[in-house]
């Protein structure tokens, strides 16, 4: 028998970064939403935003992204180390690079000059096999890329280069400088220095599997930006990348949470300077609070008398200067009861009155990327959502059960669907015959406030209820009798699905053959209940399942008041 290892201690921190891939994965599937014709490539750059790489990317491919990029090469390598198998793409390397290696582990690289193609060519003379190259073209942002005329004898080479099969040109990219400001004229400017390259590209016989040019804001703002594949990053992460709107308004959840053990509390007097410099000074009696985090674990020194943490669902502002492993907090007179090991909440989601990472952009004068890239990789990374709770389709997405008593209720929950729903969207309802499909379909359309009766449609397969009240018409389809959702277009409705809700009531196992984005209900009674619709109410439970990037992080919660 061996004797157990003793604790070495190692390992241990006093504080911790806990990262909600849940969160992630649902971000994603809202940029997804938002992006419906491109691929999505998650970009995982700096350690995936400071998150960690190789949980953040597991996450990703998990939501759907189908691409991942880094910048720097080593994230490439250990994206491939780890098994993941979707293209991966690098940007940011100099002469020198390890183009051989990025070849062999099968990592697509940009080329935005001369050196970097004559690099990469003679990389796949000795690697024996083409290299995956993205041509890039700087389009204004003025940063990395060829400038249009460069570019076009850059693309004629690297073509050539792919006639002696020396590379496969896969795609060709470029990045934006200003999509997060409102309407910007440089957008459009960009995108037609795109197109024009593109022309190029298609002219000289350039057979790309890719265009893309899309970031975070262009993904969420600029649906014409988005071409073959968007790459957006911060959102992933929950924060927005626009000065004025907040993650909130966007629909994203923030993933990232710092968090610290409070190493000491005490009672300090009035006028007692705090930390180097004596920047703050304590105006009474009150109690002060040491946090274990300073600069050296990427808090920003300008966070000094700035920044706000929430201790014991209080907010306070650092109080003094920031150091290398700690800063302090004036906690108040009443803050007595409080002891060390007392949490102290940096940034989070923002529940709760919990300060945000924009909060401490904006205190310290600075962008939600820079605060979470720099959270030193010392601190430790726990991981909520990390085994992914699959469901029955697969895609993930919002689910609920409730009870249903009666028909009262039955009726209260299609109510509150009706709040959810919006012109576009799917209803796949499921349940034997007297399970209250129709009595559901009636509350949706008495939210939606359409013209009823609403009844069951068994013998009319189709029937539109015209909005009463300026918003989607309601279209009721008894599915049993249609193969696919194809032919309810075939019936030559008054009205578009596009801009109606859509309610199907449907057979059990059918629903596979539906779109990809849907709200399932099913209806079940309980076991043993009669079967007579109009009989004593046996009661209902209710599955509600949002299936599809229009779902993703919808919260269906019901509150029946
Ligand atoms: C960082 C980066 C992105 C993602 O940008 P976000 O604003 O974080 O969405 C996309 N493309 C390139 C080239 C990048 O460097």
């Amino acid at each position: 028998m061996s004797e157990p290892a003793p604790d070495t201690g190692m390992g241990y921190y006093p504080a911790r970064v806990i990262v909600d891939l849940d969160a992630i994965r649902a971000n994603l599937r809202r940029l997804a939403y938002a992006a419906p014709s491109a691929a999505l490539m998650a970009v995982v750059k700096a350690d995936g935003y400071g998150h960690g790489l190789l949980p953040v990317a597991g996450a990703a491919v998990e939501a759907g992204a189908t691409w991942l990029g880094t910048a720097q090469l080593d994230g490439a390598f250990a994206l491939r180390a780890a098994g993941h198998e979707v293209p991966v793409l690098a940007w940011v390397y100099a002469p020198g690079a390890p183009f051989e290696a990025a070849i062999a582990a099968d990592i697509d690289v940009t080329v935005p000059a001369r050196w970097a193609l004559t690099e990469v060519v003679d990389a796949a003379r000795v690697a024996g096999r083409p290299a995956r190259v993205h041509l890039k073209v700087d389009t204004g942002l003025g940063r990395g890329g060829s400038f249009l005329e460069p570019w076009t004898d850059l693309l004629h080479a690297a073509l050539d280069a792919e006639q002696r099969g020396e590379v496969r040109v896969v795609g060709v990219w470029s990045h934006l400088a200003r999509a997060d400001e409102e309407d910007h004229p440089s957008v459009a400017a960009q995108i037609e220095v795109f197109d024009e390259a593109l022309g190029r590209a298609e002219a000289a016989g350039a057979r790309l599997e890719v265009r893309h040019l899309a970031n975070s804001a262009a993904t969420l703002a600029h649906p014409r930006t988005h071409y073959d594949l968007v790459r957006p990053g911060l959102a992933g992460y929950g924060l927005s990348p626009f000065a004025h709107r907040s993650a909130a308004d966007l629909g994203l959840r923030p993933a990232m949470r710092l968090e610290a053990d409070l190493e000491l509390v005490k009672a300090a007097p009035a006028g007692q300077g705090v930390s180097y410099g004596h920047t703050y000074t304590t105006t009474r009696d009150t109690v002060l609070g040491v946090v274990p985090l300073g600069y050296g674990d990427g808090i920003p020194r300008h966070a000094s008398n700035v920044a706000p943490v929430q201790v014991a669902g209080r907010r306070h502002t650092v109080a003094g200067r920031v150091c290398m492993d700690q800063f302090v907090l004036d906690l108040g007179p009443d803050a007595g009861r409080l002891e060390a090991g007392e949490v102290a909440v940096l940034f989070g989601a923002g529940d709760d009155g919990e300060p945000t990472v924009r909060d401490w952009a904006d205190a310290v004068g600075t962008i939600d990327y820079e605060i979470v890239t720099r959270i030193g990789p010392r601190i430790p990374r726990e991981y909520l959502g990390a085994a992914q709770a699959t469901d029955a389709t697969g895609t993930g997405g919002a689910a609920l059960a409730v009870n249903l008593p009666d028909q009262e209720a039955t009726e209260a929950l299609g109510r509150h669907l009706a709040g959810l729903l919006r012109a576009g969207d799917l209803v796949v309802l499921t349940g034997d015959l007297g399970a209250g499909k129709t009595t559901l379909t009636r509350g949706v359309g008495d939210g939606l406030g359409v013209r009823g009766p609403i009844a069951s449609p068994t013998f009319i397969i189709a029937r539109v209820h015209p909005s009463l009240v300026g918003g989607p018409d309601l279209v009721h389809v008894d599915a049993y009798r249609l193969g696919s959702l194809d032919e309810v277009d075939a019936l030559d409705l008054d009205a578009s699905l596009d801009d109606s809700v859509t309610v199907v009531e449907w057979g059990e196992g059918m629903v596979e053959s539906l779109s990809e984005d849907r709200l399932e209900v099913s209806l079940e009674r309980p076991r043993g209940a009669g079967t007579d619709p109009e009989g004593p109410e046996p009661g209902r439970v209710a599955r509600l399942h949002g299936v599809g990037p229009r779902w993703a992080g919808i919260d269906l919660q019901w509150d029946r008041a």
